[in-house]
């Protein structure tokens, strides 16, 4: 029996669970959400009601205390259903850095509270416009002012900023110049939006060629208290990077959630499409690139099973984390463009889903990290070839 499989049966029950909630959340709601670029609150409420939101907080705060594996089997039933599950993949990685690193106190004031759907923690402010990838070369600063930080700078990208309630900073509180390393110097910030939004803090939304409510986010003099420093000052970049690996495995579980969709679709319609008088998945040249990508959906499915249970173990899962995204995108990819292909012109029909969908899975190329760095990853910490930059 495949890792694979065994997890299936392992929360067989959850799926189950979610695939009878996400009945209620059909193409329909998700294509209104999409024409008008909207927040999906409805299923983001059922799922908070029902603890999905909550499956990796512990159970003293109020979760369900499930391992990586069990959130992974609930993004990626979310996508197999045809949903779109970012506002809780989010909202499980982001937490784990407050439960990592947050104090006794920041667990205490803030996590029951997520648990039970009062506060959303669901932006992450990362990413900014002029440094990129690059993360240590953000210029975003937080600067001691008696009991608060100054926070000046910009970030891009900072998606749901405008549908939550916290959101986790990253800032620069010693200069770049000053620090020991290129990624020292780095803090992390629980910042209270609902408080800030007026006052320093500024919200703008970018639209995007899929629903994904992301924004660019202005700090002017925003104070924050010093006791939303999360862990200690200029060990930040650790921090987020810690979270890396589960976030990892969490997108990856959404992609074969959404290679398994696309796959679906694609054989339905095949057996079903009659031209020049017999069904078009009886021609090779329909079935080979589905039969492939469903061979590259098992493929990173085994690896999003292997990178979870290394990091359930508490091991190193950095390589099969990263090789998981990988693997799991571009069988999502596959998918996606067999099942356009397959489709014909109905592929671009909106009632379809299928350009939705396509839309929405291209992102996983680029965020939350691109191909090319993963590759790099995998060339600079596995294979020992020298470093690039
Ligand atoms: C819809 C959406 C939602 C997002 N949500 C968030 C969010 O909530 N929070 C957040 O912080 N960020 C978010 N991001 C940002 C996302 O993580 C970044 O877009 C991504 O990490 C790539 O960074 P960049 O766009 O600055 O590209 P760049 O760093 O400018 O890179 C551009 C291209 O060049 C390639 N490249 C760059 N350097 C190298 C190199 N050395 N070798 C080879 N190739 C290289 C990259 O792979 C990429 O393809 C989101 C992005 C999008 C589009």
């Amino acid at each position: 029996m495949s890792l694979a499989r065994s997890d299936r049966d392992r929360y067989a029950e959850i799926r189950d669970g979610v695939r009878q909630l996400c009945a209620n959340f059909g193409g329909d709601y998700w294509r209104r959400l999409d024409r008008d670029r909207a927040y999906p609150t409805e299923f983001v409420k059922a799922l908070t009601q029902a603890g999905y939101l909550a499956a990796l907080i512990p159970e003293e705060y109020g979760g369900s205390g499930l391992p990586l594996s069990g959130a992974a089997a609930i993004m990626e039933t979310i996508q197999h259903a045809g949903g779109n599950g970012a506002a809780c993949h989010a909202q499980m990685y982001v937490m784990g850095a407050l439960l990592r690193h947050g104090s006794d106190a920041q667990k205490a004031k803030y996590l029951p509270k997520i648990a039970s759907g009062a506060l959303r923690l669901q932006a992450f402010g990362v990413t900014e416009p002029t440094s990129g990838t690059d993360t240590s070369s953000l210029k975003t600063t937080a600067r001691r002012d008696g009991d608060h930080y100054l926070v000046n700078g910009q970030k891009i990208w900072t998606s749901r900023a405008e549908h939550s309630d916290l959101m986790l900073l990253l800032a620069r509180t010693t200069p770049k110049e000053k620090a020991a390393t290129r990624t020292d110097g780095l803090s992390v910030f629980i910042v209270e939006m609902r408080e800030a939004l007026g006052k320093g803090l500024t919200i703008r939304p970018i639209r995007t060629m899929m629903n994904h409510s992301t924004t660019e986010v202005f700090f002017d003099d925003l104070r924050v208290p010093a006791e939303n420093l999360l862990g200690e000052e200029g060990k930040g970049f650790r921090y987020i990077l810690s979270g890396m690996n589960a976030e990892r495995v969490l997108i990856a579980a959404e992609c074969v959630g959404d290679a398994k969709w696309f796959i679906d679709k694609a054989v339905a319609y095949a057996k079903d499409r009659v031209v020049f008088d017999r069904p078009i998945g009886q021609n090779q040249g329909v079935q080979f690139p589905i039969a492939r990508a469903y061979a590259q959906m098992r493929a990173a499915e085994l690896m999003v099973a292997e990178a979870a249970r290394l990091f359930e173990a508490g091991a190193d899962c950095g390589a099969e984390a990263n090789m998981a995204k990988l693997l799991a995108a571009d069988a999502s990819w596959a998918a996606a463009e067999a099942c356009v292909q397959t489709h014909g012109g109905f592929g671009f029909a909106e009632e379809y889903d299928i350009e939705r969908k396509f839309r929405e899975t291209r992102l996983y190329q680029v965020a939350p990290i691109s191909t090319n760095l993963i590759l790099s990853y995998l060339a600079e910490h596995v294979l020992g070839l020298p470093r690039s930059f």
